[in-house]
Parts: C-alpha cells; structure tokens; sequence
C-alpha cells in the first residue's frame, strides 16, 4: 500500500469561513502561494459559487499555483458543479470536489430525501463531475454518523461512478479515535473497488479530537488528510495541519507514512496567517506556539542543555521556528545589526540601514533585549512610509492622567524645520494627545480604530498602536511602534496624518483651493463626542 499520505490543505475554505479569519483576493493569493512552498498536494481554495468574490478568488489561486492540485468544493448539484469546474478549469492539475450528506439525521430533516434517493443523486453528480473533470472527490456529509452498511454502498458506487477521492468527514466533531478507526477499516475491508480510490479524512475540533481523530483514520488505511493551517475553521475549528504532518514524522516509527510537506516551512505559514488575518497564535499552541519549544524549568534547561532529547520530541529549526532567545543588546554594532537583517531577509538600502539602526540603538536603550520580532516591528515602522520633506514629525510631547480629572498633552510636532506646540485636553491620554495633534495640522479627522498590541512578551516589550483615520478625502491607515504606548499613538496618528494632508492638499489644489473648515475642538468636548 502506498505510504505517502496526501495533506489536503482547506486554510483558504474551511478555514476561511471561521468568523475573524476572512481573506481578500489578494491575501488569499499570499497564502495559497505559502502553501505550494510548503509543499501541500491539494489546495481548497474556496466554495466557487458562494458569491462573485469565491469564485474569483478560487479562479485566481487556480492560475496561480503550479505543483498543487487547485480544489472547489460544491454541493451535488449541477450548476454548483459547473461553477466549480469554471473556477478550476484553467489549473495545471484541476479537481472538483462536491458533497452531500450520508445520515439519516441529515437525510430527514435537511434534505428531506430517502438512502436511495441520495445515493442516486450523489452518483450523478459525481457522473456529471467526472464528465468535465478526471479528478473528482466525493465527500459523504456527516459519515461518522452514517450507518455503516449504507456508507459502503455509497463509497462503492460512486467509485464506480469515477470519484477519485472519497472522503468520509466527522462533519461535527462527534467521533472518537475507535469509532473513526472502525469506520475506515469497514470500508476498506468490505467495499470491492476501494482499491480505486483514496480515502479521505476531514475532522473537526468540536471534542478536541480532530488530530487524533485524523491519525487513526489514516493509521486504519486513509491516505488523504484534510486540514487547515492552525486548525483554523467552522467552530472549533478542523484538524490541524501542523500537527498531523509532525505527528506523522515525528511518529514514523509507529505510522511509517510520510508527506510532501517541507517541514521546515511550518511556523512561516503560520506567521504568515497571523500576520494577514490580525488573530494571534494562542503561545501554547502545538508546533507553532510562541511557547512551544521553550522550556522556562531549571530541571528541563539543564536537561535540554546536556542534552536535547532529554525534553525535545523535535527541533524548533525542523519546522522553521527561529531561535529567539536574545539577539542583540545595547552593545550590539551595526555589523551585528546588518548581519542579523541579512538573516531576516531583509534587504534595505545602506541609508535605509542606518536610520534603522539608529532606531535599533533607541530601542536598545529602552528594552533589555531586542528580538527578531522587534526588528521585524522596527522594519516596518521605519519602512512603511519614506518620510516626505513635508512631513510633520514628533519632536516632544508631555501627558497627565489621573482618575477624575481629563487628562492633558502637550505635543511639539516639526515640520519644514518649525516647531509647532499645542495643548488639548480629553477623557484620556490617547484622546489628548491625538486631539493636539489634530489642532497642530490644524485639519479635522475621524478615528474610525484603535488597536494596540504588544510585539513581545513581558513589560518592557514594544507596543503597536494601529489607527485608522478618515476625512471627506478617504481612509487613512497608520502604524506606529514604541516602549511607549502614547508614543506609538502619537506616531501611528502622524503617519496616517501625512498620507491624509497629501492628498487633501492635492484635493484643493484640484478644486482650486477650497478651503480647510477649522474645527472647534472645545465644542466636542462639551457635546460629549469622544473621538474625532
Ligand atoms: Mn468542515
């Protein structure tokens, strides 16, 4: 029997309709990119005919990608399949992969359909499938609790009906590891063509068990697993992918499968997916946990110290996870600084280079230790906008704040080489400070969003102030990072303020300079407007 089991990567579908975890075209397409690099065989890239932006994207990431097999899933209907079929059609390797539900309980009060109705319907349109499309998968919905002299008849007759792939999914986590390891050795004991097809597993989290659930049924004879990317998805979410390809390889000795994936492209996929979709990596999550190969016990340092087999099933370097301990310091050079970029993949410029080292040496100074992901933070502060010769930059700021009292800011901006100071006061240090900002530049604004997260652990770690402006010209995004929470307010308020006064001032030149309304800062305050 073949020993290479397949990893079904559904991150960009299952996992996509996770509430939080929404994609854009152009996000999706960062990811299914990461995806071929970490070597998944199969790519579900969306539910081509849930709307116009599905089936675009699915179109997209199927022109796109190479090596992967390119996926939509689709009900067993017929204009569902020709969706699908239209979103896939132009990958190197297209597959149609449609479902409909096996138990009774789905039968009776979903689909309102008798066993042989279903099994009539899920054969034609595997049929119909398999009339456009040479790789077809077929998903019998709720399997796990299908009743199992049925589930074989249906696995054997879409088989016969040209489904490549038969995937028999806990579609609602219910299973345990027995039942799912009984489940696929009834089918691959009893059913006579199952040689023809590869069986699949698509567990969910609901119990906790999706992983567990996964590796039973491919240790009883599966070969195609399906998951996502942090094990992202519906609910609870599905089987981690992470977990099942380093169960498997850590585990061979007990499984004796293997996968295509590149291992050590593991913590960037899942880097990449925190950074697109904003929700974090919770630090005790298997494989890719900011904690999971840190051991903070004297007994298990001394241990791994002597020797790393002693607490180490398997190395953080095996699946891409960087050392993180101190990088640098205070004392660190510029060269040790250059070097440590270059490890980084970042490529700057030698100015570029020396303004964020200047920042570097800042920070240095304020925080005990720099991490890699202070220098990552650090990149895209100074980075993200070259600073224009107009622009207004921080000079100094001074803020009070105290229980039953507003709180005031002085803030002293520069622009063109003159300094400009104001005071405003607010319901808190944030609100201050933005609000003499605002009178400084001397043009009103909005704060439609406020965000603000710690880069690493512990006190002293960088906070990253995101902000999210508008005025009548549009929607302004900026990014600010300090030891200092008002200071990375400040600077993430100033960033999206430059991009705002180009274009305004490109605005009223266009309309002939009209002119900037002044607004009346005490009014608000008055009127009890929180933000502006
Ligand atoms: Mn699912």
């Amino acid at each position: 029997m073949d020993n290479t089991v397949r990893i079904f990567d559904t991150t960009l579908r299952d996992g996509e309709q996770a509430p939080g975890y929404s994609m854009n075209i152009e996000e999706k397409l960062r990811m299914a990119r990461q995806l071929e690099a970490l070597g998944v065989d199969i790519i579900e890239a969306g539910f081509a005919i849930a709307s116009p932006g599905d089936f675009e994207s699915v179109r997209r990431i199927a022109r796109e990608v190479k090596t992967p097999v390119v996926a939509s899933l689709c009900r067993a209907l017929v204009k569902d399949i020709d969706a699908a079929w239209d979103a896939v059609k132009d990958a190197a390797r297209p597959r149609i992969h449609t479902f409909l539900a096996t138990s009774d309980l789905h039968l009776e009060c979903k689909l309102k359909m008798s066993r042989d109705a279903a099994l009539a319907r899920a054969v034609d349109a595997v049929r119909y499938a398999r009339g456009k499309c040479a790789d077809v998968e077929f998903s019998l919905e709720d399997a796990s609790r299908t009743d199992r002299d049925y589930m074989c008849r249906v696995v054997e007759a879409v088989i016969a009906a040209g489904a490549t792939t038969v995937n028999l999914p806990d579609t609602v986590g219910y299973a345990t590891p027995k039942e799912i390891s009984d489940m696929v050795a009834n089918v691959m004991n009893r059913v006579p063509n199952i040689d023809r097809a590869v069986i699949s597993m698509h567990c969910h989290d609901d119990l906790g068990l999706a992983v567990a659930n996964t590796l039973a049924g491919l240790a009883a004879g599966a070969r195609q697993a399906e998951c996502c990317v942090c094990g992202i998805g519906e609910r609870a979410g599905n089987a981690a992918l992470e977990e099942i390809v380093m169960g498997l390889t850590t585990r061979r000795d007990l499984y004796g499968l293997a996968s295509n994936i590149r291992t050590e492209e593991i913590a960037p996929t899942a880097q990449l997916l925190e950074k697109i979709t904003g929700v974090k990596i919770a630090p005790s999550k298997s494989i890719v946990g900011a904690n999971a190969f840190a051991h903070e016990s004297g007994i298990h340092q001394h241990g791994v110290m002597s020797n790393a087999k002693t607490y180490e099933i398997m190395t953080p370097e095996s699946v891409g996870v960087r050392d993180t301990a101190i990088v640098l310091g205070k004392h660190s050079g510029q060269h040790a600084f250059a070097e440590r970029l270059n490890e980084l993949g970042i490529k700057v410029g030698p100015a570029a280079e020396a303004q964020l080292f200047a920042a570097f040496k800042a920070l240095a100074d304020r925080k005990k230790t720099v991490e890699d992901r202070d220098i990552v933070a650090l990149v895209e502060n100074e980075t993200g906008r070259t600073a224009g010769a107009h622009d207004w930059t921080l000079k100094n700021y001074f803020v009070s704040s105290g229980k039953k009292m507003y709180s005031t800011a002085c803030v002293t901006l520069v622009k063109d080489g003159k300094e400009m100071t104001e005071t405003a006061y607010g319901t808190g240090p944030v609100f201050s400070s933005i609000r003499a900002v605002e009178k400084i530049v001397k043009h009103s604004f909005l704060l439609l969003d406020y965000q603000i997260q710690a880069v690493t652990e512990r006190r002293d770690a960088l906070g990253e102030v995101r902000v999210k402006i508008s005025d009548d010209t549009g929607v302004y995004r900026g990014r600010g990072v300090s030891t200092d929470i008002i200071e990375g307010s400040i600077l993430s308020t100033l960033n999206a303020v430059n991009k705002m006064l180009d274009d305004s001032h490109a605005a009223a030149l266009g309309q002939g300079a009209a002119a900037v309304v002044q607004h009346t800062f005490e009014d608000d305050l008055l009127t009890g407007h929180t933000d502006r």
